[in-house]
């Protein structure tokens, strides 16, 4: 029989069957619905089901799918393209940049006031809050394809390791013993438990963006609806798809360079996608680097774009990759 039982920052599935039919399952139902606002609301869970897919928590993000096919009926202009492309690569480098090499690995050094700004771009993405994310990522890297791995195409799938772990109740929850240098920041812990804030907060103003242009200037050619459309929901869920490539397809497809215990891969591909994401075996090998195309050639938009901030004194320490890291290479 399925035990339940109350746990904080944390959700269940179903209505537990001891609830069917009774004012607590209107309770529970209430209880679960705020968990797409406060991830921090308490529900009852069924420790069986911490594994399978949870379909509620999941409606929204299947939901900002769904809206994409909205460019039918919205159009497009030119404006539309440009908002929806420049919120792809500047929300990629905050993914890139903060939630993997730095809040994740600590690669280099910034302010908290850096730290926060990238945070925020980083929450609008719709991939969680940062210490959801960086507890997940560590934890990758140190079990790495085996059993224990939440996405590991070699254990779990493909279609698994690139967008079915992450909607379980068991990956719901941030582990903060696994990011305790991240949670003592209260604005890093509520943008976590707030996860839902920024996203929205991105999407009305694209609305109210697109709706003041068709007034001042509709030359443009753009709505609110528009901007929403291309600007939030379409460069949302193409940046989602690229991030998680690097789940799914880059331990799947492309080169090892070093000779890792997982099946991480280069993929030049990938990187250009993902502005350097793609070197991963390389990454896999030494993740202390704030580098991760290891030679001249292998392309890191995000290594450029950190030097260029190392330059204009807004972060320091980037850490390069050792001599020894290089001497192991096959190539
Ligand atoms: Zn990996
Ligand atoms: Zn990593």
């Amino acid at each position: 029989m399925a035990s339940f039982r109350l746990h904080p920052n944390t959700q269940y599935e179903g209505v537990p069957p001891a609830l069917a039919g009774t004012a607590d399952s209107r309770f529970w139902l209430a209880r679960t619905l705020r968990r797409w606002f406060d991830t921090s609301a308490a529900v009852t869970i069924d420790e069986s089901r911490e594994d399978r897919i949870d379909w509620l928590r999941a409606a929204p993000f299947i939901v900002m799918h769904l809206a994409c096919i909205g460019v039918i009926w919205v159009g497009v202009s030119p404006i539309a393209l440009i908002v929806a492309a420049t919120l792809y690569a500047v929300r990629m480098f905050a993914l890139t940049a903060f939630y993997h090499r730095y809040f994740s690995h600590r690669t280099f050094q910034t302010s908290r006031v850096v730290q926060f700004g990238f945070a925020l771009i980083g929450a609008s993405c719709v991939q969680r809050g940062p210490l959801w994310w960086a507890a997940h990522h560590r934890h990758h890297h140190r079990v790495t394809d085996t059993p224990d791995d939440p996405h590991s195409p070699r254990v779990h799938g493909f279609l698994w390791s690139h967008v079915g772990w992450f909607l379980t109740p068991r990956n719901f929850r941030t582990d903060l013993a696994r990011v305790p240098d991240l949670a003592k920041f209260p604005e890093l812990r509520w943008l976590d438990r707030f996860d839902i804030a920024i996203p929205v907060l991105l999407a009305m103003a694209l609305y109210g963006l697109g709706t003041l242009l068709q007034h001042v200037a509709p030359q443009l050619g753009t709505t609110g609806g528009q901007l929403l459309t291309w600007g939030f929901f379409v460069s949302t869920i193409v940046l989602f798809h690229a991030t998680v490539t690097i789940n799914s397809l880059a331990h799947r497809f492309g080169k090892r360079r070093f000779d890792t215990k997982d099946d991480s891969r280069n993929n030049v591909w990938l990187a250009l996608l993902t502005f350097g994401e793609g070197w991963h075996n390389n990454h896999h090998f030494f993740p202390g680097s704030s580098r991760q195309g290891f030679r001249w050639w292998e392309v890191d938009l995000t290594w450029y774009g950190l030097k260029l901030m190392s330059a204009l004194g807004l972060v320091h320490g980037l850490k390069a990759v050792p001599a020894w890291v290089l001497a192991r290479s096959r190539s």
